[in-house]
């Protein structure tokens, strides 16, 4: 998937009349004791409601969709553990392309069924022991797929961008916007949209304490490389930003800001009691964020783009109770 050129707003445009047709809209929901707390106007954007249950659905639907014929035949490849691989698997299977996902042998067994469920052939590798970088690209190499990263390319990113595009469009301007950051996709296309359609908006990036590599990387102008940090959000779990969504970052957005893990399930929660819905680690970000700086918030309206909902049920009630 080679293309150079850096995506405008103007792609985003095209990638929402590409993917509109297969994807949710999802809902923007409000909580009067969240606006009552706050003494501001919060508009969530659901994307734990969309299709695969992240926004991830609509990157990899853009991308795939503008693969040429020979591309589609021979197939695509992406390595993810989590909702990138579902992203692409069913992409793939609604535009009728074999879809390859290479993921760790010890992934969580309801993502391997997840995967294969949406026609995903999956295969495994020992994490400890091999590299996926290598195994994805000996096998795009010899079989001639296409490689479909997680973040860093410009179709999905412009994908990405129809989830605040959407936002904007229903509710109007903004004073705030906070998105979730692992790679960077959501957010660098959350910045063209925002930059367009609320030029006044602050955007802020929302990254966990132990993965600040986006803050420092802001901070410093380069990209900075950390190890993989240790949070509860895994969708988070990314050692440094791309090459295509740190240049968008670095000019558009107000900030990054870090969050620890604890308030992450103290956000959890507030969404399960008083919205009713279940909301990944990773998806609580921006939401943690906002509430950490309620009091600059005040009399505000305010975006949380509410990024993903895939938490194995287990692991979601040990969160929830303090285990
Ligand atoms: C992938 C993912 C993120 C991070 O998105 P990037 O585009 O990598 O920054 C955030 N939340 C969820 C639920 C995700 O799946």
């Amino acid at each position: 998937m080679q293309e150079q050129r850096l995506p405008t707003f103007d792609d985003v445009i095209a990638a929402a009349q590409r993917i509109n047709h297969h994807i949710n809209k999802t809902p923007v929901l409000t909580s009067r004791t969240a606006d009552t707390d706050f003494g501001a106007k919060i508009f969530f954007k659901c994307e734990n409601f969309q299709r695969i249950g992240a926004f991830k659905f609509r990157g990899a639907m853009n991308a795939l969709a503008q693969l040429n014929d020979v591309q589609r035949a021979a197939g695509v490849v992406a390595y993810s553990s989590g909702n990138h691989a579902q992203g692409v698997a069913l992409s793939a299977k609604l535009l009728g392309i074999p879809a390859t996902i290479i993921m760790p042998h010890d992934a969580p067994a309801a993502k391997k069924a997840a995967t294969k469920g949406y026609g995903g052939n999956v295969i495994e590798y020992n994490r400890y022991t091999e590299d996926r970088e290598e195994i994805g690209q000996a096998l795009a190499k010899e079989k001639g797929l296409t490689l479909i990263p997680p973040y860093d390319h410009p179709h999905v990113i412009a994908g990405q961008g129809t989830v605040a595009k959407e936002l904007f469009e229903e509710v109007g301007e903004l004073d705030a916007l906070f998105v979730c950051l692992g790679g960077g996709g959501l957010l660098a296309g959350s910045a063209l949209s925002a930059r367009h359609l609320s030029p006044n908006c602050k955007i802020y990036g929302v990254e966990p304490d132990a993965g600040n590599d986006g803050q420092l990387s802001f901070q410093k102008g380069e990209i900075v490389h950390i190890d993989t940090p240790q949070t509860i959000a895994d969708g988070a779990q990314i050692q440094h930003l791309g090459q295509y969504t740190f240049s968008i970052i670095k000019e558009k957005v107000d900030d990054i800001l870090t969050v620890p893990d604890e308030e992450l399930i103290n956000s959890m929660r507030f969404f399960a009691e008083r919205m009713k819905m279940i909301v990944e680690p990773t998806g609580c970000l921006g939401f943690t964020a906002a509430r950490m700086l309620k009091k600059e918030l005040k009399g505000k309206r305010i975006g949380v783009i509410i990024s993903g909902g895939n938490i194995d049920m287990a692991r979601y009630s040990q969160l929830l109770a303090g285990i």
